[in-house]
């Protein structure tokens, strides 16, 4: 069966490759549920709840909607919720959830300014592209039905602790994308929607809309991602401060070392094979660190003695300075050299400049592996395959000593 696209599945492949492969290529489970994820469950459940009632035109009390929330926070909870802000735990998450609802029902009650169409609905629709075709899904958290502005309103609850900027919500995508599956059931409302982000934490609502214009391209650009991502082959780890809300730790060669000694106990720990061979390397480094300190200083020194030479060869008007078992040659040379960037970058950019419109600049360039590698970034594709023909494959081993924490 073809592989089910959705935004966060598009959003994942861009954050870690690696994380997207565990998850939806290898479908391993992820063995973590944070807290951020299990407030925010238990929110949108309780909102679906009061506005299934809604739907119905029943209303329920402030009370009511807390009392919900409280008992599927109950029901749901476990040991197994993990906290990761070290100064935070799992009653204030609790608090700011009911907080979120309670601002939420003040805010619009009696809910009453468009007629509710459906509440966490899971939607899917077919991505086009000639004769090749891609299944999109996903879940809207509501769909509501504006009467009085003759238009639907997507709504999508937020309980994460960053507000998005309006520039934000103009380029977000998730919305958008469930606009054009709306709009495979509803034509029209490819031509006008609201988009609307609820950030419950803020009690503030940002809004959005496209055209259809850019609805179609948007529909380009998911296709031209999907196809990145089918064509891939290389899913390396992204190792950043996301991965601290990753379920993957365990299998992850980034995290795996660590998750597997974190639990021994000291003296077990000290034992394990991989902890030795870092605690030596740090040792050597340390040593190592000691001499350079030494020898900078040792250069330092040398280097006034150097200056004393010189003037000391220029005053007397001597090349060789005699010495206890040495001597010091000195030598003066004048020469033309070329600018370093670092150092004058105008002059060093006019000197290219020159060369390239004096067609000389091939006669004093080399093919660099550092230079070549920068270019490939911004060089074309077709380029880009004719030069990987090239190109040689050469793995460089190293181990870099950083510190813990
Ligand atoms: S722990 Fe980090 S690097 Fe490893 S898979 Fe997860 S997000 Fe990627």
């Amino acid at each position: 069966m073809a592989a089910k696209y959705s935004v966060s599945r598009i959003g994942a492949f861009g954050q870690c490759r690696l994380q997207y492969k565990y998850r939806y290529i290898d479908r391993l489970p992820s063995e973590m549920e944070t807290i951020e994820a299990f407030m925010g469950s238990r929110v949108h459940e309780a909102l679906k709840e009061l506005y299934d009632l809604v739907k119905n035109r029943r209303i329920e009390s402030k009370d009511w909607l807390l009392a919900c929330y409280d008992e599927l926070w109950e029901k749901n909870f476990s040991g197994s919720v993990k906290v990761v802000k070290k100064d935070l735990g799992a009653d204030d998450y609790r608090k700011k959830g009911r907080a979120c609802l309670s601002d939420y029902y003040d805010e619009y009650s009696p809910f009453d300014k468009a007629k509710v169409v459906s509440t966490e609905e899971t939607i899917s629709f077919t991505l086009r592209d000639g004769d090749q075709e891609f299944q999109f899904g996903g879940v809207l958290d509501r769909l509501d039905w504006n009467d009085r502005e003759g238009m639907f309103e997507i709504h999508d609850y937020k309980t994460s602790g960053s507000l998005m900027t309006k520039e934000e919500a103009d380029a977000d995508i998730q919305l958008p994308v469930y606009q054009i599956a709306i709009a495979s059931r509803w034509p029209e409302a490819k031509e006008k929607a609201g988009l609307i982000w609820h950030y419950l934490l803020f009690n503030k609502q940002v809004e959005s809309s496209r055209t259809t214009a850019q609805l179609e391209a948007l529909e380009k650009g998911m296709i031209g991602k999907i196809r990145e991502i089918e064509s891939c082959a290389d899913f390396p780890p992204n190792r950043s401060a996301l991965c601290e809300w990753c379920g993957y730790q365990a299998v992850c060669p980034e995290w795996k070392h660590l998750r597997a000694v974190e639990s021994l106990e000291p003296n077990e720990y000290l034992k394990d094979p991989g902890v030795v061979l870092v605690a030596k390397y740090a040792e050597l480094e340390a040593r190592k660190k000691d001499h350079q300190d030494e020898i900078a200083r040792i250069e330092a020194e040398q280097d006034k003695v150097k200056e004393a030479a010189l003037a000391f060869a220029e005053r007397e008007k001597v090349k060789v300075i005699d010495g206890p078992g040495y001597q010091l040659a000195v030598s003066v040379k004048e020469e033309l050299a070329a600018p370093l960037k670092k150092e004058d970058e105008v002059r060093w950019r006019s000197l290219r400049d020159l060369l390239i419109a004096e067609k000389k600049y091939t006669d004093v360039s080399t093919v660099n592996n550092f230079m070549l590698m920068s270019r490939l970034r911004d060089w074309p594709k077709d380029l880009l395959e004719k030069i990987k023909a090239f190109l040689v494959r050469r793995v460089t081993k190293e181990v870099y000593l950083r510190k813990k924490g």
